[in-house]
């Protein structure tokens, strides 16, 4: 999508921090951490909101999900904990419609959520 702020980072027309990459998916620090450990994973491929997620989407939405997890790994979150989140329309403050997983982490995580 032309106009998407996360495919113009998929094709490297906007800067990010890239911190995974492979055929499939892409994941960066956010621009506006929320927590000492705040990156987003996203499929290249474009979809708006999970609700236009469709079947044959089941194995990419999986592969988001152990990435993420495997990068909380690596920085050491695993034991202590840490969030994944995905916001969809207006109302849960979906700013970007091009789905991410937010990986948060670092600080104690409030439930329910704000
Ligand atoms: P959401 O509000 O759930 O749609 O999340 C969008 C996220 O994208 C926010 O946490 C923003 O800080 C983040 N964001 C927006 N623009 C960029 C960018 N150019 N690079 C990295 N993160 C961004
Ligand atoms: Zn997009």
């Amino acid at each position: 999508m032309t106009d998407c702020l996360f495919c113009k980072i998929v094709q490297r027309k906007l800067p990010a921090r890239i911190v995974h990459e492979d055929e499939k998916a892409l994941a960066f620090e956010d621009v506006n951490p929320q927590a000492p450990l705040h990156v987003l994973v996203i499929p290249k491929k474009h979809i708006s909101t999970s609700l236009e997620a469709a079947p044959d989407d089941n194995e990419l939405i999986g592969h988001l999900l152990r990435i993420a997890a495997g990068i909380a790994r690596e920085r050491g979150f695993a034991e202590r904990g840490f969030r994944l989140v995905m916001n969809t329309n207006p109302e849960a403050g979906q700013t970007v419609y091009h789905i991410h997983l937010h990986l948060l982490g670092g600080r104690k995580m409030h439930w329910p959520p704000g």
